[in-house]
């Protein structure tokens, strides 16, 4: 009896497509429409199984009743949606550990990654039997003097820390095999980064070089302060030598001190020691600053530890259309407006 349940269960899952196309999507209300009309032209002309699996991080616009209604036209249009907005890389995640393909093409949902290069990347993929293809920026004249700055200053830092593996300029816009899907599902971390983690597999690769574009409608996701943030998480996921700045300057510290501990002997013979006011109080700004930096490192460090002891999850799957037997309490459904 229950054997035979299992295998009408099986049964009902159908097989797993070539490729799936995820895509974060918060608030892209404008965006989306446009995105899906120039997407899936190009899907359909590969001549492939494929999904695209949508991932809702939490929109508080329209997008869910938008998506509903391009999947009743698409089937081939899968809604995954967060119970709340959890950010982009958690967005990823879900949509890489739900992919079902064989191949998984990670895209932004604001057309600045151009669709037109999904074939190129599956076609090197399989020509060349390769884990990995980055989609790399050559251009990235659309983007805010501020934002190619610190795009720069982020990329440079980066690859000091995971090494000359990680092509400059490749953000999240990316193929990924089903053995490498399946290496970074194995990974521990609950919120990874994976324009770092990817190279850092150190799985076969290729690029294609694309020009990024402006985004089609709406305005970023991402603050300044989401920027922040996953540079911070970058650094402190692939390095202590922060940490060891304390160390540095502990050193450097120590060895002033003993120049000056000479000088205020040499001072103190010489009859000359009243006046020092100015040097005592530099010495406890520099020394308080420096350990408070101290400190402050540590913590981020220590925070970082605490949360991943703590493991939870950087996500809550509210509804996923892939999935069978859903088991959303009504409560928590999405409310659709066909
Ligand atoms: N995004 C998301 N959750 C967020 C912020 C952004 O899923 O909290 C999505 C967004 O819809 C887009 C992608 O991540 O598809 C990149 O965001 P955006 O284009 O705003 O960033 P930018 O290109 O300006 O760096
Ligand atoms: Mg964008």
């Amino acid at each position: 009896m229950h054997n035979a349940a299992v295998t009408a269960d099986q049964a009902a899952v159908p097989p797993a497509p070539l490729l799936s196309v995820v895509i974060p999507i918060y608030n892209e209300q404008e965006a989306l429409p446009l995105t899906v009309q120039r997407l899936r032209p190009i899907l359909d002309s590969l001549d492939i199984t494929y999904e695209v699996v949508g991932i809702d991080d939490g929109s508080t616009d329209a997008t869910p009743q938008i998506m509903h209604k391009l999947r009743q036209e698409w089937p081939e249009l899968r809604i995954v949606r967060f119970a709340r907005n959890s950010g982009h890389q958690a967005a990823l995640t879900a949509g890489i550990h739900r992919a079902f393909g064989q191949y998984v093409v990670s895209i932004d949902a604001d057309l600045q990654d151009p669709p037109e290069k999904i074939p190129e990347m599956l076609s090197l993929a399989r020509e060349q039997g390769l884990d990995i293809v980055y989609g790399v920026r050559g251009d990235r004249n659309t983007d805010t003097f501020f934002k190619r700055r610190t795009a720069g200053g982020y990329y440079w830092l980066m690859r000091k820390l995971v090494g000359k593996k990680m092509p400059a300029h490749a953000g999240d816009f990316r193929l990924l095999s089903r053995a490498a899907v399946d290496a970074l599902k194995s990974l521990p971390e609950h919120q990874p980064v994976y324009r770092l983690l990817v190279p850092w597999l150190g799985f076969s690769s290729g690029e294609v070089v694309y020009d990024r574009e402006e985004r089609v409608a709406g305005s970023t996701k991402y603050p300044l302060s989401k920027m922040l943030r996953l540079a911070l998480d970058s650094i402190t996921n692939f390095s202590a030598a922060p940490l060891r700045l304390a160390t540095w300057l502990g050193a450097g510290s120590f060895l002033i001190c003993f120049v000056l501990a000479v000088y205020t002997t040499v001072q103190y013979v010489a009859g000359a020691t009243v006046p020092g006011w100015a040097s005592l109080f530099i010495a406890m700004l520099f020394l308080g600053g420096v350990q408070l930096i101290c400190i402050g490192l540590l913590g981020e460090y220590v925070g970082r530890i605490y949360s991943a002891a703590q493991a939870r999850p950087a996500y809550f799957v509210g509804y996923d259309s892939a999935d069978e037997r859903n088991t959303v309490a009504p409560s928590t459904a999405p409310q659709y407006v066909a």
